[in-house]
Order: C-alpha cells, then structure tokens, then sequence
C-alpha cells in the first residue's frame, strides 16, 4: 500500500493556506447548463451571441495571439476615455470588473482595514475582501431590498478604507438614486474610496440610478466600475474597468496582473463601444421582457423589488425555495438560489422567459 503525499507530511510542516483563504466561502458560480433544452438563467449573462464587430474583432486578433498585448491597454483606455470625456490617465483596466475590483481592494486596503458593503450584494465582495487580508463589513439590505446607506454610514469606522454601492444591486435589482448617493458621499469622510459598482447600468431606466460620471467630477474620492460581461455580452473575454483620479487609476494598474487583459479582450471592447447603438437595441427588447414578466407574476400575487437589472429578484423563504429550485431543475431551468434569502433569476429570451413564467404559476395559488 502506499501512501498519498499527505499522509506522509506531518501537519505542521505541510505548505498551509493563510487563515484567510482556508476560511474563505467559495465563489458559487451560476450552475452551467450544455443541454440543448436547458435554459442558462444563473449567471445575468447576455443570451445573445456576440454583437458582429466584436466577433470580427476578436478573430482579427486571435491572428496575432502568439504576441503578448498591449500591457497599458493604451488604444481601449483611449476609447474608454473618450466616451467618459475624461482623460486615459482616468481609467484602468481588468479581467472583468471583478479583476479590477480585486486591484482595488489591494490596492487600497491593509491588513485588518474595512471595506464595507450591502448584503446580499454581489458574491464576489466578501471573497476579494478577505483573500486580500481586509475585513468584510457586511450591512443588511433594508426592507425595500435596497441599500441601507444611513446604516452603511454608521458602519465606517476609522479602518474603512473601500466603500462598495451596487447600482442597480446584484442580486436585487434595486438601484441607488443619485441624490441618496450624494448625500451619502457628503456625509463620509473624502479618504475614503466609494466604488460605484454598475455592471448592470445599461439595463436600469434613465434616471434610476446615479449619474455617477456626474458624481466622480463633483467628489474625487469616487471610483466608477463597469463591465463589458453583461449588456456588451462579453462574459467569456474577461474585460471591465475603473474611472477614477489618475493617483488611483495609476495604483490599480500597479497592482494588476501584468498582461491581464488579452488583446482579443481589448479588440473587442473597443469594438463594442463602437457599436453601443446595436447593444441598446438588445438591452431594450430585455427590459421589455423584463417589464412583461414581472406584470404577469405581480398579476400572480408574487411580490418582486422593481428590478433594473437583467435579472428579477424573488425573495424566499427556506421552505418556499427548495421547492422551487426543484420545479426550475426539474424544468431544465438554471437560476441562482441564495441560502437564507432568494432567488435570482435572468431575463433572457421570451421563449426562456415564458418557462420561467410556467413554472412560477404552477407555484400560485
Ligand atoms: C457580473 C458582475 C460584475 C462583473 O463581473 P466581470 O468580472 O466583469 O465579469 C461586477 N459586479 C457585479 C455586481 C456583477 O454582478
């Protein structure tokens, strides 16, 4: 018999993880379906292929891939600059916005220094918070399903250094108006960095959220966060990015993995920018989806938060949710349930849309 390697290193002299990472939850990804019958509904990507520049864009690069690419990422931060209005020194650039998100949060906390949060928010914030050796502060969501910032206020403390708002919130829907926004921004002391994290803005109705380019002019300590994986459907590339002052753009590109955006991701981002136009157009058949479904299930009885995202949000409770994860599973339907609390589910194609429908009536009474 012989034995595996573990058994032959005492504990104490195995390599071990920091405290930190061995107590870390796992990200849970949204459960992938390859089935030609099951409908992909757990992860708010975009159901729709690749907008045609952005392919064509990619398959030009993918010529060159033998090179490394631009590790500035000077030619997407131009693009981005110019449709911001700010200058490139203004933005950095990640694999997705999570990538960034992490440059951020190493690039700003300690160890022991606070980065505060809404929860539930995104499942990615508690995990980059304490691999990177900072601590999490969790403030619960209010009744409304919607950040409570008078107690994301009275959470800061000395050690905050991040301060993360989700706008539209993910997996809620419920967006930040800007002027509870800006009253916030007033009422927290200007070293702190507020990161206005809008993965789904392309989604929310004008004037729902922030103006948050608005709001970085007006406050400096703000940092912007957008992504290209959800409206530009550009998930399987990895590219998101941050504005902010150019001291923090700076420190977020010192902290990124070098080369971490490949030159197929960049290509297509720029190429996706320019041809915004096509993106809305699909974002808006999204929304009226968005709007048909939430009619039918409200006409139902089901209550859900007025999503803004590409998502609905249903709230649940223990005995509610195992149910109905099961009628999804059992109708080849992927979403996102969340222990304690709900169930996200993404708008995609009518078609897709109409079994999530069926399903949930089946559940009315
Ligand atoms: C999906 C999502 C992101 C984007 O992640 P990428 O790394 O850019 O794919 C960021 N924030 C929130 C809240 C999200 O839901």
């Amino acid at each position: 018999m012989s034995l595996s390697s573990t058994e032959l290193l005492p504990t104490a002299v195995r390599p071990a993880l920091r405290a930190a990472v061995s107590g870390l939850p796992s990200y849970v990804p949204g459960r992938r379906g390859t089935g030609v019958d099951i409908a992909a509904l757990a992860s708010n990507e975009s159901h729709h292929e690749p907008l045609p520049a952005a392919a064509a864009a990619v398959a030009e690069a993918a010529a060159r891939m033998n090179r490394y690419p631009d590790m500035a990422a000077v030619g997407l931060r131009e693009r981005i600059a110019a449709q911001f209005g700010v200058s490139a020194d203004e933005v950095a650039v990640g694999p997705g916005s999570v990538g960034v998100l992490q440059q951020i949060i190493t690039g700003l906390c300690d160890a022991g220094d606070e980065v505060v949060f809404a929860w539930r928010s995104f499942e990615a914030y508690p995990i980059l918070v304490e691999v990177a050796g900072a601590r999490a502060v969790r403030v619960p969501l209010d009744a409304a399903e919607g950040h409570d910032l008078d107690a994301m206020a009275a959470a800061v403390t000395e050690r905050t250094k991040v301060i993360l708002l989700c706008t539209p919130n993910n997996p809620t829907g419920v967006p930040i108006s800007h002027e509870r926004i800006e009253a916030f921004l007033r009422s927290v002391r200007s070293d702190i960095l507020v990161v206005i994290d809008e993965a789904y803005v392309e989604y929310a109705d004008a004037g729902s959220g922030p103006d948050s380019l608005g709001l970085y002019r007006a406050f400096p300590n703000v940092c912007i966060l957008r992504t290209f994986s959800k409206a530009y459907g550009l998930a399987g590339l990895r590219v998101g990015y941050a504005v902010a002052t150019p001291e923090i753009a700076e420190g977020l590109r010192r902290t990124a993995i070098p080369f971490g955006v490949t030159a197929l991701a960049q290509a297509a981002a720029i190429a996706s920018l320019d041809a915004a136009d096509e993106m809305e157009a699909r974002v808006a058949v999204v929304k009226e989806e968005r709007a048909r479904m939430a009619a039918i299930l409200e006409d139902r009885g089901w209550t859900l938060p007025r999503s803004q995202g590409n998502f609905l949000w249903i709230r649940t409770d223990d005995e509610l949710r195992p149910r109905l994860m099961d009628a999804f599973d059992n109708a080849g339907i992927l979403v996102r349930a969340y222990q304690g609390d709900g169930i996200r589910i993404t708008v995609a194609d009518p078609a897709s849309n109409d079994r999530v429908l069926a399903v949930l009536e089946s559940f009315t009474a």
